[in-house]
């Protein structure tokens, strides 16, 4: 029996944990109550972490698909076989035919998000897909216009604040982090409270966190930019502008003429509230000491999303909340990611064959796959590896994206489990689960809210047979000759030393990631590799700090920030040029919430995860109910223009009239991939429903918390209850069984 401190890598709170592990079985997870900065968040998800780690179904070898079914291969089958027949694409149709999906626990594995870099770079491919363009890319490419770099952070400063304004967020089930991490947050903002603390949620549903709150405001979807405007408008009027901070903005008079042209009456009517509560809130949120706003999916997934971002961080920008106790931080970190990012980053805009959207932040939109893989011409995707991601599920056109994945020339998938989107790989390439690996998260130590770092230490070795992902794409870039990062020389540095490990037979001579985090850190020249590896329950390695925004953070080449640029600020005139509301009432705003253990796709296909409800429903409001003659438990069949489900309705007056909440990460299935078991799904995949032709034009990011929808009453609850952990496979046309 062994003890391991390590932290959970399924989201970004990453508790420590303290691991025990009995003959390299995990069988129990807890908090680590000594890890010097994040543990209070720990949830059923960080304590049943091990259910995916030992799940029967894991893959646990090489399995290449032979005709309807898998069969186990030796690793150097794997690699052979998939380098000979990219090599083949690569030269009949150019690199572009090549490309990757960058699934979210990609995204949590540092040595992953590496080495797939360096392949695609080696590849010479730009096709890269990535999961942030279903919840993050507006932040990126707000980030990029305002600041110069899509990867730069502010964060809370969660303990100083006096006005918190929380926008489409609901952290009593997801935390206050986003894309970074701030432990123990919702607690934090309620012990502010508790001294005194405003507490303002915006919230189309009545959340956890929203019962919590001084004041609850209730928006329409698709609204949140509107009131944000309407709070500048009245900051603007009543001469609530910090001067000071002011001066670092350009073109702040472009902001100002477009907040005097919107009609505060018409922008009431946009977010759906009063006029006086948009007065109100500015009033609370200017004059406070200290305040800060902030945004997160409930203002990002929506066509509006790029201008809802935009208008938060004009908010914070005029009120000068940046760089300011209480308000928005800059943390340096212990490596410098912006300065990195501004160096590797490619300097030419690159965009998709099809459509020719952007890419943010280095990746293609989620939504594009599909097109990049039907349309015909040159650059056509004609093999795909799918790293860690279930785009059928998380992302829109579910069922357009299965069929376009079905008929690539190759779908390899790398993952722990064969999940729905993998159904038609050819080849299922098994990879480490985060417990099996270690790990350090340099590329973003400007994201934790004060100066921390652990080295997450692997718990358990993996079955002789897995392989972490690096090495997958490592091995397969030296098999094709593909410079890893596209630069010469690595590849040599790589097989040299795994010659010098087997002369001297020291496997830890052989290349591995610890190299480059170790470079990382150094190059950082903040704290000392040792140091990190000597705190096994993390270190705080200095104090917070303020005033480095404009030093370190800013990288605009005039050293400002640029508030308005002209794309923004066109797209902001065209909705303000739009009817203020589309009162259908035979339509509904489908939008989404989160429950505290679940995460994406990730984890709705666990038994342990959620005990008693192991499904999601549609939650509609009663006046709603009533008119559509529909009682909790009822099936109804909630439709768009390109797709269908059908589930129990759940009625409660939580969710503002003319809404329908239906949780996202549900209805994927995994495989059994020997082929002996059934698939294992829980609830309906809701993004089936969602238009991948609806894209926010500014960020590609498509509308998971604003389609339009119908509902109807299927069949009463008496005949509706049932097991509703069957897997639909009604919405899988060309689904074919596992076994
Ligand atoms: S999933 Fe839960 S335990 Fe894991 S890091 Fe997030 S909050 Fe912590």
């Amino acid at each position: 029996m062994k003890t391991v401190y390590t932290n959970c890598r399924i989201c970004t709170a990453n508790c420590g944990t303290k691991v025990t592990v009995d003959d390299n079985r995990v069988i129990n997870i807890e908090p680590d109550k000594e890890n010097a900065y994040s543990w209070r968040d720990f949830c059923r998800k960080g304590q049943t972490a091990h259910e995916s780690l030992q799940h029967p179904y894991r893959l646990t070898s090489p399995m290449r698909r032979d005709g309807d079914k898998y069969v186990e291969a030796t690793w150097e089958e794997a690699i052979t076989d998939i380098a000979r027949r990219m090599l083949t694409i690569r030269e009949q149709y150019g690199p572009d035919a090549i490309a990757m999906y960058v699934g979210n626990p990609a995204y949590y594995a540092s040595a992953n998000a590496f080495f797939a870099t360096a392949l695609l770079d080696g590849i010479g491919t730009h096709n890269r897909f990535g999961a942030t363009s279903l919840d993050t890319n507006n932040w990126h490419r707000v980030n990029q216009e305002l600041y110069g770099s899509p990867i730069l952070g502010l964060l809370p400063d969660v303990d100083e604040c006096k006005c918190f304004l929380l926008i489409g967020m609901n952290p009593a089930a997801s935390g206050l982090g986003w894309g970074w991490t701030v432990p123990n947050g919702w607690r934090r903002v309620l012990a502010a409270q508790a001294n005194g603390a405003d507490l303002i949620i915006v919230d189309p549903q009545r959340t956890a966190s929203a019962e919590k709150a001084t004041t609850h405001l209730a928006v329409r979807p698709r609204g949140d930019w509107a009131l944000l405007l309407g709070l500048l408008k009245v900051v603007f009027e009543n001469g609530w502008e910090d001067q000071q901070a002011c001066a670092l903005l350009k073109d702040l008079d472009v902001i100002r003429k477009l907040a005097a042209d919107a009609d505060l009456e018409d922008l009431a009517i946009h977010c759906g509230l009063e006029s006086d509560v948009i007065k109100d809130v500015a009033r609370r949120f200017a004059l406070a000491e200290t305040a800060y706003c902030e945004t997160h999916t409930g203002v990002s997934q929506h066509p509006t999303g790029t201008i809802g971002e935009w208008f938060q961080h004009l908010l914070n920008l005029v009120t000068g909340r940046i760089d300011k106790p209480g308000g928005k931080r800059f943390e340096r970190g212990y490596v410098d990611a912006v300065a990195l990012w501004e160096r590797l980053s490619p300097a030419q805009e690159i965009v998709t064959r099809v459509r020719g959207l952007p890419a943010t932040a280095g990746y293609f939109p989620a939504a594009e796959l599909i097109n990049e893989i039907v349309v015909p011409g040159d650059g056509q995707v004609r093999a795909l590896i799918m790293n860690a991601g279930n785009p059928v599920v998380s992302a829109p056109g579910g069922n357009q994206l299965d069929a376009a994945l079905e008929s690539l020339d190759l779908l390899v998938a790398v993952d722990i489990l064969q999940r729905e989107s993998h159904r038609h790989a050819h080849w299922l390439i098994p990879d480490t689960h985060f417990l099996e690996r270690e790990d350090l998260f340099t590329l973003i130590s400007q994201f934790q809210d004060m100066p921390f770092v652990q080295y997450a230490r692997q718990a358990v070795e993996p079955n002789p047979n897995v392989r972490e992902a690096w090495r997958f794409f490592t091995d397969l870039a030296l098999a094709m000759k593909a410079p890893l990062f596209g630069k010469r020389g690595f590849n040599t540095v790589v097989k040299a030393s795994r010659v010098v490990a087997k002369l001297l037979g020291r496997p830890l001579l052989e290349f591995n990631p610890r190299w480059l985090f170790r470079a990382l850190v150094v190059s950082g020249r903040r704290i000392k590799w040792k140091a990190i590896l000597s705190h096994e329950h993390g270190w705080m390695y200095g104090q917070k700090e303020y005033g480095h925004f404009v030093s370190k953070g800013l990288k605009t080449p005039d050293g400002l920030v640029h508030a308005a640029p002209s794309v923004f600020v066109a797209e902001a005139r065209r909705l303000l040029a739009l009817p203020p509301v589309d009162d259908a009432t035979d339509t509904f705003i489908l939008i989404g919430l989160r429950h505290s253990h679940t995460m994406n796709t990730w984890l709705s296909d666990l038994p342990g995860i959620r005990r008693k409800k192991k499904y999601n429903d549609a939650e509609i409001h009663p006046a709603d109910a009533e008119r559509l003659g529909v009682d909790t438990g009822d099936l109804v069949r909630v439709a768009s223009r390109v797709g269908s489900i059908e589930l129990a309705a759940s009625v409660t007056d939580r969710v503002r009239q003319g809404t329908v909440v239906i949780e996202q990460g549900w209805g994927s299935r995994v495989f059994d991939p020997k082929g002996t078991s059934e698939a294992v799904s829980f609830g309906v995949n809701r993004n089936v429903l969602v238009d991948a032709a609806d894209l926010d034009p500014l960020s590609q990011m498509p509308a998971l918390n604003s389609q339009k929808v119908t509902i109807e009453r299927v069949e009463s609850a008496s005949v509706s209850s049932g097991d509703r952990a069957t897997p639909d496979v009604t919405q899988h046309p060309n689904s074919i069984p596992a076994s």
